[in-house]
């Protein structure tokens, strides 16, 4: 399955000027360095929130991350339909096939996100498929290394067991500390964790209940 799609052997070597055109070219023309990706929505999906950040955020560059091949391919042609009813806006998102799990660290560099999401991820309900699941420790250290110091991983599940086992890894790790409730009332990104995406309206609208967690890369020992 992974040898189907090609995958960069490092963040500069991915051809990133074909998912935001319009924003690499005026960065050319003006002498700029291209902007990079701020946020990414780590199996994104049929791509709801990635379009609804663009909208929330449109200094912000999003990036969806699909392991399907024809739902990222869907979100790709849903995003160019809109920058075509929209001109100049949603040019700021896009979607990559790719297995985040194995691959997110090809994409983005040190230091570089704000925002990660995982949104309604898979639950390997099995306790023998418990090592397939997205967040784990392991990769925790990645995301940690791609998120800036203060960056925030935002997670939610309508499934009790994952969203426990997602808290308690979160938890459990050096790097990430909880954002509270309150805080996060004002945080235009967790607004839109349950109404941004299809998985969050299709639970919404059996009035199903959701557990969300939301932490923040603090700075390690060796940063500060
Ligand atoms: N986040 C979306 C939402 O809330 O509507 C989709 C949720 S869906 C239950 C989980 C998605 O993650 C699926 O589209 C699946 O193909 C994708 N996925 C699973 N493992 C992945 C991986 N390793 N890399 C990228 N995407 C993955």
């Amino acid at each position: 399955n992974d040898a189907c799609f090609p995958v960069p052997l490092n963040p500069d070597s991915y051809d990133w000027a074909s998912h935001f055109p319009e924003l690499y070219a005026a960065a050319a023309a003006e002498g700029r360095p291209p902007p990079l990706v701020d946020f990414a929505d780590v199996g994104c999906g049929f791509g709801g929130l990635t379009v609804r950040l663009a909208e929330a955020y449109p200094d912000k560059l999003v990036l969806g991350m699909e392991i399907r091949d024809k739902v990222t391919e869907y979100v790709r042609e849903r995003v160019v339909a809109l920058r075509k009813q929209h001109p100049g806006k949603y040019r700021n998102c896009s979607a990559a096939r790719t297995n985040a799990m194995k691959f997110i660290t090809n994409y983005f560099k040190k230091g570089q996100l704000s925002k990660l999401f995982f949104l309604f991820a898979d639950p390997h309900f099995k306790t023998s498929k418990h090592r397939r699941r997205i967040i784990q420790r392991t990769l925790l250290a990645e995301y940690a290394y791609l998120l800036k110091p203060g960056g925030l991983l935002y997670t939610i599940t309508d499934v009790e067991d994952l969203g426990n086992w997602q808290r308690d890894r979160l938890e459990a790790h050096p790097m990430f500390e909880r954002v509270s409730d309150e805080e996060l009332e004002g945080d235009a990104a967790a607004q839109l964790l349950l109404e941004g995406t299809e998985e969050g309206q299709k639970v919404a609208r059996n009035s199903g209940k959701t557990w969300r967690h939301v932490y923040r890369r603090i700075l390690g020992p060796s940063e500060q």
